[in-house]
C-alpha cells in the first residue's frame, strides 16, 4: 500500500514541521502538496501550554494556514474529553492560560480546588509550592478524576533538555503513589482516536507522521494506522538502529523529512 494512496494524515508538529520557531525546509510546501492532492490533515501535537489560537499563530510564522479544525493540541483534546464525559465540569487545572482557554472554550468551569471534580495537569513554566499543595490534595481525594494532557516526561528544546508535564506527574506519583486515570496526549489512544474522529476516517485511511518512535509511532500502532518515522526532530540517522531495538518497536516507514512522502 502506498503512502499517497491513504486518505487522511495525522502529523506531529515538533520535529516534524518545525523546530521550535523554525519550519523544516520543504516540510511546509509538502503539507500544501498534500491539500492540493485532497487529503484530509490534522496536526497531533502533545503540547500542554498551547491553546490552538496560539499554535495558529505559530503556523502563520512557519509561512502555513490552517483552520482550527486541523489542529489537536492536547490541551483541546483534553477539553474534549472532559465535556464528553461531563457537561460543565468543575476543574482545577496546574495548567497555564493556553490550557485554561481551552478548558474554559469547551465550556468547563476552572475552579479552586476545594470545588474540584476534576484535576487536570499540564505543564507550567511558572509551578510553584501552592499549586503543587492544591494538585497533592487532589490527587489524595479519590472522588476526583485525574486527567494528564500528556506523559511527556522531558522536552528537547533548541539548549537541551526541559522537564515535561512529567514534572508533575512524577512529583505526585511520589508523594501520592497515585498516577493519572487517564492520559491524553500521545502515545495514548486518547487523541489518536479524537483524530481519526475530527479526520472521520478509519485508521487503515491514515498515515501517522512523528519523529519520535515511542510517542508517535508507537501512537500509530496503538491505533493500527500506518506509521513514518521523519528523520528531521529527536530522532536522527545516528540514533535510529539504537532506538528501534531499545523500544522494540519498529515503523512502517522511515523518511529523511517530510517531503519524502511525496515520493511514496
Ligand atoms: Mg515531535
Amino acid at each position: 500500500m502506498k503512502l499517497l494512496e491513504k486518505k487522511g494524515f495525522i502529523i506531529d508538529i515538533d520535529g516534524v514541521i518545525a523546530r521550535g520557531q523554525t519550519p523544516i525546509p520543504n516540510a511546509i510546501e509538502a503539507v500544501e502538496k498534500l491539500r492540493e492532492m485532497g487529503k484530509r490533515i490534522i496536526f497531533v501535537s502533545n503540547n500542554s501550554t498551547r491553546s490552538r489560537k496560539i499554535m495558529m499563530e505559530r503556523f502563520k510564522n512557519y509561512g502555513l494556514k490552517v483552520s482550527e479544525d486541523e489542529l489537536l493540541i492536547a490541551t483541546y483534546a483534553t477539553a474534549r474529553l472532559i465535556s464528553r464525559e461531563k457537561r460543565n465540569a468543575k476543574v482545577y487545572t496546574t495548567g497555564e492560560n493556553g490550557l485554561k482557554e481551552e478548558l474554559r472554550l469547551a465550556g468547563i468551569r476552572i475552579v479552586d480546588y476545594k470545588n474540584a471534580e476534576y484535576l487536570v495537569v499540564g505543564s507550567n513554566r511558572g509551578i510553584n509550592f501552592e499549586i503543587m499543595t492544591k494538585a497533592l490534595r487532589l490527587a489524595l481525594n479519590k472522588n476526583v478524576r485525574y486527567i494528564a494532557v500528556n506523559p511527556d516526561k522531558i522536552f528537547p528544546a533548541e539548549d537541551g533538555p526541559i522537564p515535561g508535564t512529567g514534572m508533575i506527574i512524577g512529583a505526585l506519583y511520589w508523594m501520592s503513589g497515585r498516577e493519572p486515570d487517564v492520559i491524553v496526549g500521545k502515545p495514548s489512544k486518547v487523541i489518536m482516536e479524537d483524530a481519526l474522529k475530527i479526520l472521520k476516517l478509519n485508521a487503515e485511511d491514515v498515515v501517522v507522521i512523528g519523529d519520535q518512535i515511542d510517542v508517535d509511532v508507537l501512537a500509530g500502532k496503538r491505533i493500527n494506522a500506518t506509521t513514518v518515522l521523519v528523520l528531521s526532530g529527536v530522532t536522527t540517522k545516528e540514533n535510529l538502529n539504537e532506538k528501534i531495538k531499545e523500544l522494540g518497536i519498529k515503523p512502517d516507514y522511515v523518511l529523511k523529512d517530510l517531503s519524502e512522502i511525496l515520493r511514496y
